[in-house]
Parts: C-alpha cells; sequence; structure tokens
C-alpha cells in the first residue's frame, strides 16, 4: 500500500507559499507507515520546529491499474474523506534550497492522517466537493474541488503513467490556502459540507 500525494493543486496555496504555478502534475509518495487512521493522537515529531497542516480531499483506490485513461480514471475510486499531509516546513524549506528530495518533510511516520471513507457514487464524482479544516474550533481551511487546477481524473491518468494503482493505496489531492503551523495540544477537525469525517489531537 502507498499513499500518493499531489502539491501544488490549488492557485490560492501556490501563491501563498510563493511557488510557480506547475503545467503538470507535482507529485511524491509516502511509504505505508505514514498513514495515521481512526482519530489516533498525532504526537509532533522531535526534528521539526514549524510543523504545518494542509487539509486535503483523499480517494480510495478500489482497483489496480497501470496507464489509466483519463475518461476511466473515475472507476478507479470508490470512497473519499479528507486528510492531513502533514509537513515539516522548516525541513521542506531547507531540502528545496539545496535541491534535495523532500521524503524527511513529507513521508514521515503518521504523516499522513486519513478520516472515514465516505462511499461516493458515479454521479457525484463530477459535482464539486466542498472540505473545510477546524483548528480548535476555528475554521483555517476552506476548499472546494472545482477550484483543483488537476482534477482528480487528470491526476489519475498522470500518476498511473509512473505508479501502478494497487487496491488500498490512497490518492491526496492538494491543499487550498490557509495552511498553518500546529502544536501541541491541538485539536483538527476535517469535514466534507458540515460532514465531521476526522478529528484528532497533537499530543
Ligand atoms: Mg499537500
Amino acid at each position: 500500500m502507498k499513499i500518493i500525494c499531489i502539491g501544488r493543486n490549488y492557485i490560492n496555496h501556490v501563491q501563498e507559499l510563493k511557488n510557480d504555478i506547475p503545467e503538470k502534475p507535482v507529485l511524491f509518495l509516502k511509504p505505508a507507515t505514514a498513514l495515521l487512521t481512526q482519530n489516533a493522537d498525532f504526537y509532533y515529531p522531535n526534528f521539526t520546529q514549524d510543523l504545518h497542516y494542509e487539509c486535503e480531499i483523499v480517494l480510495r483506490i478500489c482497483k489496480n491499474g497501470k496507464a489509466i485513461q483519463e475518461k476511466f480514471a473515475s472507476t478507479y475510486y470508490d470512497a473519499i474523506s479528507v486528510g492531513i499531509d502533514f509537513t515539516a516546513r522548516d525541513l521542506q524549506n531547507y531540502q528545496k534550497s539545496k535541491g534535495l528530495p523532500w521524503e524527511i518533510a513529507k513521508s514521515f511516520d503518521n504523516s499522513a492522517v486519513v478520516g472515514r471513507w465516505k462511499p461516493i457514487s458515479e454521479n457525484e464524482k463530477n459535482n464539486p466537493i466542498q472540505f473545510n479544516l477546524k483548528l480548535n474550533n476555528h475554521i483555517v481551511q476552506q476548499g472546494n474541488t472545482q477550484d483543483m487546477i488537476h482534477s482528480f481524473d487528470k491526476i489519475i491518468q498522470y500518476a498511473s503513467q509512473f505508479f501502478s494503482l494497487q487496491v488500498g493505496d490512497i490518492l491526496f489531492t492538494g491543499t487550498p490556502a490557509g495552511v498553518g503551523a500546529i502544536k501541541i495540544g491541538d485539536c483538527l477537525v476535517g469535514s466534507i459540507v458540515d460532514e465531521e469525517l476526522l478529528r484528532f489531537y497533537v499530543k
């Protein structure tokens, strides 16, 4: 099982980090050891002083496939949720400044938090999805998948050229603006529209 993530997929987030708008999807992977589920506590790692949340819609891959055409891509996922792509921003900025890979900043243990799965029908897959993240009861991120630079289907088509998709893989589809730092004691709650799918504490 692996976790495929897309970076820089919402223009307002690209701009807040002063990155260039990419022509192609920016992909990176997280290993199975990155996954944290069932609202388990997240323990703040000791190798960073600037850990950021990135709230994203995540897709559950339900079929094996390789080099998937965009027109068939929607049949490769069957459920969605909200997830947190935890990012050690200090380490990431250092790695980027040196032109080095950024896995240590993105793919560490428990860096991919995923909420309860919500099945999605074929009809619903074409509808925009609104989602949000609350930090200690205040909304800090609000997104709508209609603002994505690359659609779910495009990401699946592009990613599956390089990485075969396997049942149980998870796809993180990018974060909107509003990313920020967390601290010990924080409570994070992720929802799709008004349906809470994720709630956990930072210890
Ligand atoms: Mg992200």
